[in-house]
């Protein structure tokens, strides 16, 4: 299997709802996603992808919706207030936790036509969250592969 990484770096703040920790609190990040595209074979040229088109597509949708940007729940009593200071924003429909947004951005990713397989949000420099393609869909040799999971 090839793959190959793309990273983009943005700032970031939020705050977790119903939550006890420090990060319940306004807060920021320097926070860097690293986008992965798998393939099982090489086109042409002898790529996955081309480094520069996912870049364009990632970069440039975190650049103009995510960077610099208050990260919040719909459900966020503050929403009203920093609307109406004219902060900038980002409204999530679920809290705005390194899990979601590494989701978030699998998922424009996707909907831009970049087939990304993986996608990492780390939020400080020793904690990340991934969100991933399920395993049934993932390029397999035979097929789909049978998904395995604990978890029931
Ligand atoms: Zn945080």
């Amino acid at each position: 299997m090839h793959r190959v990484t793309t990273t983009v770096e943005f700032c970031y703040g939020h705050r977790l709802l119903d939550y006890g920790g420090k990060c319940r609190y306004l807060h920021g990040h320097n926070g860097r996603v690293e986008v992965d595209v798998e393939s099982r074979s090489l086109d042409e040229i002898g790529m996955v992808v081309d480094f520069g088109e996912v870049r364009d597509v990632v970069k440039g949708w975190i650049d103009s919706t995510l960077d610099h940007r208050m990260i919040l729940s719909n459900r966020d009593p503050l929403l009203a207030v920093l609307q109406n200071a004219g902060e900038p924003l980002y409204v999530m429909d679920v809290n705005p936790t390194a899990e979601n947004i590494a989701k978030l951005v699998f998922t424009v990713a996707r909907e831009r036509g970049v087939k990304v397989s993986e996608v990492r949000l780390w939020e400080t420099s020793s904690s990340y969250a991934t969100y991933s393609l399920p395993d049934a869909e993932k390029p397999g040799e035979d097929g789909p592969s049978v998904s395995q999971r604990d978890n029931a």
